[in-house]
């Protein structure tokens, strides 16, 4: 019984802090605090990201523009 709650089948929610979305892209919380968008959990965990956060995870960072023309 190491993990309290959290990964137990259930679907993960969002990590941004005050977004109740599903959870569909998982991202280190670091690289999430680093583009400049607060957590609700630990920064020192992966987060995940709803696809509206993640939309903008991938803004801010600029990382990979192919992925923008795939359609994300
Ligand atoms: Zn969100």
């Amino acid at each position: 019984m190491a993990e309290p709650r959290h990964e137990s089948g259930k679907k993960e929610r969002c990590d941004i802090e005050g977004c109740d979305a599903e959870g569909v892209r998982s991202i280190a919380g670091k690289k999430v605090e680093k583009a400049g968008m607060t957590l609700s959990g630990d920064p020192d965990k992966n987060a995940h990201l709803c696809k509206a956060h993640y939309r903008e995870f991938k803004k801010k960072t600029k990382s990979d523009r192919t992925m923008d023309r795939l359609g994300w």
